[in-house]
């Protein structure tokens, strides 16, 4: 597949070719990485993950509750990309409502694996990710309310980047966890990842969390040849596979010899990452899941009264995982567990947050894995605790609002994708698409 910069270069007839060879060769590869082939605009062709308006596209966010509902607007991401030679083209299949590590939620059935067909792409962007990886897209859109861009890339072997809380619109992305969500590129490669982030990246009126100062483009101005020091906590990774610590182990080795400065460093509130993110992403979404109640969106059920409407469509349209997550986040929120559960977790995000800070004092990245392990099997991680758990080394930069990149650096024996995450200070993407570019 050509890189994006290259499609950068191409006419609007070459470009026109390409958007057909894609969606023949999507609909022939069984992947289930497109759940829709609609267009809109002119230009080199990004796939759009479910949850991200695109005006007149039907957007499910991967739920059967959103099904029938056109966007009435268009998010400032797609817009901007717009600006800039592009143009949305297809849907991503995701995780329903982006709440899993796997892609199996969603109601469109499970996307699989281009390097193992009987493995997941991750999640939720797993969509975005294997139809990068499997050569049916130039380059993705994702979302990351807490590693469903870094993950999906790291188990297809692709590049992928969560931006800075606050440093890409959020306005149009249907809100998960809204405080820890953000839009970010899956591309083949480091320089096409910077390239979309230009593109959507900037200030926006519609996002109150949106951050007012500008930040120069990185694509033309990356530099490999930076040396950085970089932090690494031997006791976290320890947790992972085998395999993923050989690779780790042996990314060090190669950025030490390419010149850069290791220090070992010790955090000692990662092992409450799960349990923070969990409360408080939970507590979000039953916030947010509250507006799909049959009236105003998407599929309405069968009732005779009003009630019974909210119940039944609800009842209806929501899959068990959202279900398990409206309930946790509910329970976590309800008077008698606020303070216990929630204004708890509240109170670690910040520690959590701080002892990032810290290790920034003196480095410029941290370098972590993804995953404790390769991409699963379908079907393999059907307990939601041990799902959760997958998410242990991403979770954490969304909750300090961190930027963080994961890039591919290897195969294990069984010949399936090894990525690792570098991760920044807030707003120092310059920084982190250096170090990436470094190590490919
Ligand atoms: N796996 C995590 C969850 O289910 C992260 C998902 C995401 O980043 N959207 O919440």
């Amino acid at each position: 597949m050509i890189t994006l910069k290259e499609a950068l270069t191409k006419s609007a007839e070459e470009l026109a070719i390409l958007r057909q060879e894609l969606e023949a060769k999507a609909k022939e590869s069984g992947l289930n990485a497109y759940v829709g082939f609609e267009s809109s605009g002119e230009g080199v062709p990004i796939l759009i993950k479910d949850n991200i308006q695109v005006k007149d596209w039907s957007v499910t966010s991967g739920s059967k509750i959103l099904q029938g509902y056109i966007a009435p607007y268009e998010a400032t991401a797609v817009k901007n990309l717009k600006a800039k030679g592009m143009m949305a083209f297809g849907r991503a299949n995701m995780d329903e409502f982006a709440m899993g590590s796997t892609t199996e939620s969603s109601c469109y059935g499970p996307t699989k694996n281009p390097y193992g067909e009987e493995r997941v792409p991750g999640g939720s962007s797993g969509g975005s990710a294997a139809a990068v990886a499997g050569g049916i897209a130039i380059a993705a859109l994702g979302s990351d309310t807490g590693g469903s861009i870094r993950q999906p890339a790291a188990y297809c072997g692709c590049v992928g980047m969560k931006p800075t809380y606050g440093r890409v619109s959020r306005f149009g992305l249907a809100s998960y966890a809204s405080s820890l969500d953000q839009i970010g590129p899956i591309t083949q490669n480091v320089e096409d990842a910077a390239i979309l982030y230009d593109a959507i990246k900037g200030h926006d009126d519609k996002d109150s969390t949106s951050a007012d100062f500008e930040i120069e483009d990185i694509a033309n101005n990356l530099n490999p040849d930076v040396k950085l020091t970089i932090a690494v906590i031997d006791s976290y990774v320890e947790a992972a596979d085998a395999d993923i610590q050989k690779a780790f182990a042996d990314t060090v080795a190669k950025l030490e010899a390419a010149g850069h400065t290791i220090v070992r460093r010790e955090m000692s509130n990662t092992k409450y990452d799960i349990a923070t993110y969990y409360i408080l992403a939970t507590a979000e979404a039953a916030t947010n899941l509250a507006r799909y109640d049959g009236v105003r969106y998407g599929t309405r059920a069968e009732s005779k009264t009003t009630e019974e409407l909210f119940y039944n469509t609800r009842s209806e349209g929501f899959g068990e995982e959202v279900k398990r997550r409206i309930l946790l986040g509910n329970f976590v929120l309800s008077s008698g567990y606020y303070d216990a559960y929630y204004v708890k977790a509240q109170k670690v995000r910040h520690l959590i947050r701080d002892e990032y800070n810290k290790i920034f004092e003196d480095a410029d990245l941290i370098l972590s894995p993804v995953a404790p392990s390769v991409a699963p099997k379908i079907g393999a991680l059907h307990d939601p605790l041990e799902m959760y758990k997958s998410d242990m080394y991403t979770l954490g930069v969304n909750l300090a609002g961190l930027p963080g990149i994961s890039l591919p650096v290897g195969k294990n024996s069984e010949g399936m994708p090894i990525g690792l995450q570098l991760i920044a200070k807030a707003f120092d993407e310059k920084t982190l698409f250096n170090g990436a570019a470094s190590m490919e």
